[in-house]
């Protein structure tokens, strides 16, 4: 009773250990993860970084288009004719600045005192046209060019630029126009350069183009800028930086009436609405870029991550049980082994102090003179015998188990005549298994050829059978040794009409130490040592042991030796 509860003590300690360790930690941690997960899902945090990366992407890509419209603007600028050309050289040096820059399709240098030079793309307009456009820079600059120069100084701003849509037979149009002062400028007599984008070649070069470079790297997120709050994620919560990015650009004011109608949008660009817009400023005024992933959205990443970590928790969760589930069972596992051993040592203890009781006892008496006839002095002298006898096969037991858990046990193989062993071995015993009141069954098949064991194990092995057998019957008293062929296989079964086994403990009663819970068995001396040694011995001869039982009917227990096989040592 003692053993027990301090067995459920040390079970108890160690179970609570664990939890204060490893479980409640554990738990906390994945508690915690499971909270942070869920608000990441409520405050949609994942979009909201996705967006504010978005919002960075687009800054930068409008500063670079707009810088590579300036630098276009500037290209174009340096190429311009001096006010002292003659109009003959500034319209060479326009002619060949159209045919060298495809993206200008106007230029006009104005001059307050010498009126406006106007020159565009050949063939791009009619006579007529060219007359309207000459009268419209006259008209325009003149009234408004000193004004401009005064603002560009004060702006200190080398160009000012005119932007929108303007509304042609094909549709509406979207130019942008730079306007500078020529170095030679002064504030009466304005000189002024004017450059004005192609349409056409914003819409089906310039924008295709730099929107294909923008978005020809995956997502990077935003380098510089609140790298703190991207770290704020785990590794997962970022993986939208391995999509890849599709911008468009589209009219500003359209995006209201008529959201689908890009200028132009970057490959990878298959509709819909963008996920963050840009406004841009000078030179694409009234110009709006749109991003999004794609073929996927911010809000379905992340959901996916959302799933994927609620996964990944679950999977631990149910890791975190399975192992504890292990722990507990290998604890028990232990606890129960302890117990196995104490209760052996207290067995042990017991099974040597009784025969060395007796044998005491009775050499006592027979060195006191007091027993005169020969019969009785016989009879003490016989169980003198017996209980050393036993005293030599539980410490031969014992040394056999010693050495084998040592991994010292060493087996003489010998050529053996093994029905002559068993004969011999039963014969030792025959006494005092009749003395006992047990009815012998002994059958040994004729002609069982000799077989290479260790005599000495084999025996033993046999008497341990034996034995077992004589201690686990209660009512019916019989034993049963048979000794015969079975085809390739030497077989040595050992039955009685005893108390069985129940089914579920058939296999243990191998295990070292293990007895079983018939309160006959705890009644009985022994020490739990006995089927494993059998079952050590029988391996390290190549065969096998097998128990067949029913409780309250018997059991027979069955060794299986191969005939043909050498046996290696165990
Ligand atoms: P021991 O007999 O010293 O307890 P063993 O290893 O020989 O140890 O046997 C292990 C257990 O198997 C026994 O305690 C007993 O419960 C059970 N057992 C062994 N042989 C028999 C048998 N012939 N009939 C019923 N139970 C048996």
């Amino acid at each position: 009773m003692k053993s027990r509860s301090r067995e459920g003590n040390t079970r108890f300690r160690l179970v609570l250990t664990l939890g204060l360790a490893v479980v409640l930690p554990a738990l906390a941690l994945i508690v915690v993860s499971f909270q942070h997960v869920k608000s990441i899902q409520r405050n949609k945090k994942v979009e909201a970084i996705i967006h504010r990366d978005f919002q960075y992407v687009l800054s930068t890509s409008a500063k670079k288009i707009s810088s590579k419209a300036v630098e276009l603007a500037d290209q174009a600028r340096a190429c311009f004719p001096s006010e002292n050309d003659s109009d003959d050289e500034k319209r060479k040096k326009f002619e060949l600045l159209l045919q060298n820059s495809p993206w200008v399709s106007q230029v006009v240098l104005f001059d307050a005192r010498k009126g406006v030079v106007f020159e565009s793309q050949p063939g791009s307009m009619s006579e007529k046209e060219i007359t309207d456009a000459n009268k419209m820079y006259s008209g325009w600059l003149g009234l408004e060019g000193s004004f401009l120069v005064g603002q560009m100084r004060k702006k200190n701003k080398p160009m000012t630029w005119f932007s929108g849509e303007s509304v042609t037979p094909n549709g509406p149009v979207y130019v942008t126009t730079a306007v500078f002062s020529m170095p030679e400028a002064s504030g009466e007599h304005p000189i002024l350069g004017v450059v004005s984008f192609d349409s056409k070649y914003l819409k089906e070069k310039f924008f295709p183009e730099l929107l294909t470079e923008l978005t020809s790297q995956k997502f990077s997120g935003d380098p510089g800028g609140d790298e703190q709050a991207l770290h704020e994620l785990s590794p997962q919560e970022s993986e939208h930086q391995d999509e890849r990015l599709a911008i468009e650009v589209y009219p500003a004011d359209a995006q209201k009436g008529e959201p689908d109608r890009p200028l132009a949008v970057s490959p990878g660009w298959s509709g819909g609405k963008p996920e963050v817009n840009y406004t841009l400023d000078d030179p694409f005024r009234g110009l709006a870029l749109g991003i999004r992933f794609q073929g996927t959205t911010a809000e379905a990443i992340g959901r996916r991550f959302v799933v994927q970590s609620f996964l990944i928790l679950g999977v631990l969760s149910l890791l975190m049980i399975g192992g504890l589930v292990l722990t507990y069972r290998s604890v028990n596992k232990q606890v129960a082994l302890a117990r196995l051993k104490s209760d052996f040592v207290s067995n042990v203890s017991h099974e040597l102090r009784t025969p060395l009781a007796l044998i005491r006892l009775y050499a006592e008496t027979l060195e006191l003179g007091r027993i005169n006839t020969a019969e009785k002095k016989n009879e003490y002298y016989s169980i003198i015998r017996k209980e050393s006898e036993r005293l030599t096969a539980l410490i031969n037991n014992i040394l056999d188990f010693s050495r084998i858990e040592a991994g010292a046990k060493e087996y003489d193989f010998r050529e053996t005549d093994i029905a002559e062993l068993v004969r011999t071995t039963l014969d030792s015993y025959r006494f005092q298994i009749e003395q006992q009141g047990f009815a012998l069954e002994e059958q040994i098949d004729p002609g069982i050829p000799a077989v290479t064991v260790d005599r000495e194990a084999i025996a033993r092995a046999l008497v341990n059978l034996v034995n077992n057998a004589l201690k686990y019957s209660d009512s019916e008293k019989f034993l049963a040794v048979r000794l015969y062929r079975d085809k390739s296989l030497l077989k040595l079964e050992v039955s009685d009409r005893g108390i069985g086994i129940e089914r579920h403990e058939q296999t243990r009663i191998f295990d070292k130490f293990y007895r079983t819970c018939d309160p006959l068995v705890h009644n009985t001396k022994g020490s739990g040592l006995g089927l494993s040694l059998v079952r050590h011995i029988t391996h390290a001869h190549g065969g096998n042991v097998e128990v067949e039982s029913t409780p309250g009917r018997g059991s027979k227990f069955t060794l299986s030796l191969p005939l043909a096989q050498q046996p290696g040592s165990a």
